[in-house]
């Protein structure tokens, strides 16, 4: 089996997660930028943060032979402090270029404020006038359902962005068709205390079909399973599904759209 993991947070994993994650057939890993767990301070934080995601982290899952590719951002909880924000978003354009870099992610709302909304708009602006991917974060403590669709108008609102250049992630069984009615790629998160579970992902892709969807694990420094992906080939595999069916999910839709950025060749 191969498969494809786009939504992995590698810089809280181990040496040991990148070995099994190899093991189990993973082609490539993404990266996107998020929260470290507590407030970053300062500009330099990030800068120091995107150096990691850009140079460092790389180099440790090419150890592995894995290929790593990242997506750069302000991760909508750090979106309060408007002035921080600013600094951070003027630092992201000389990283936009690096060879592992696919686009701005994940963005998206946390609690749906102003400020989050805001800081959304301006990433969104920054991804379009750099012609890059966007890969969107959804809520899911707050009002899932209310912050998709104002993702979703703040996408469309911004006439230069492409719907099939955009993933929008997270997404449940009440916010799934929205996003694919209008166009965008939908990502389904398994997590073993929250988002989704492999039975309910395998139920939503018979509920909508394969077109336009992929899977991933969003593992970081909380309570999560690097395998979380392949292990859902089993719940497939339980139901009848065939090889060709999971390679189509966890492999050819994620290499699809991940193809549209240039960089992304393996
Ligand atoms: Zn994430």
């Amino acid at each position: 089996m191969r498969y494809i993991e786009p939504h992995g947070h590698m810089v809280s994993r181990t040496t040991d997660d990148y070995l099994a994650m190899v093991t189990a057939g993973c082609a490539a890993v993404c990266e996107p930028a998020f929260w470290a767990g507590y407030d970053r301070r300062s500009a330099e934080g990030f800068f120091d943060y995107f150096s990691q995601l850009t140079d460092y982290e790389p180099r440790r899952a090419a150890k592995f032979g894995l290929p790593h590719f990242s997506w750069l951002c302000l991760n909508p909880k750090e979106s309060e402090d408007l002035q921080l924000a600013e600094d951070v978003l003027a630092l992201i354009p000389e990283f936009i270029d690096r060879p592992n870099v696919l686009g701005i992610g994940e963005i998206g709302l946390n609690k749906n404020t102003r400020n989050e909304l805001k800081i959304l708009e301006r990433h969104i602006d920054l991804a379009a006038s750099h012609e890059q991917l966007i890969l969107v974060h959804t809520p899911h403590l707050e009002d899932k359902l209310k912050g998709t669709r104002l993702i979703i108008d703040a996408l469309l609102n911004d006439k230069r962005i492409d719907p099939g250049r955009v993933i929008i992630d997270h997404v449940e069984e009440h916010t799934a068709q929205l996003v694919l009615d209008q166009g965008f790629w939908a990502g389904i998160t398994l997590y073993p205390e929250s988002k989704c579970t492999p039975p309910r992902a395998v139920d939503m892709l018979e509920m909508h079909g394969t077109e336009r969807i992929w899977l991933n694990c969003a593992c970081d420094w909380g309570v999560s399973d690097p395998l979380a992906v392949p292990k859902t080939a089993i719940e497939m595999r339980r139901r009848g599904r065939d090889a060709e069916f999971i390679d189509q999910v966890l492999y050819q839709n994620p290499h699809q759209f991940l193809s549209q950025s240039p960089k992304f060749t393996l």
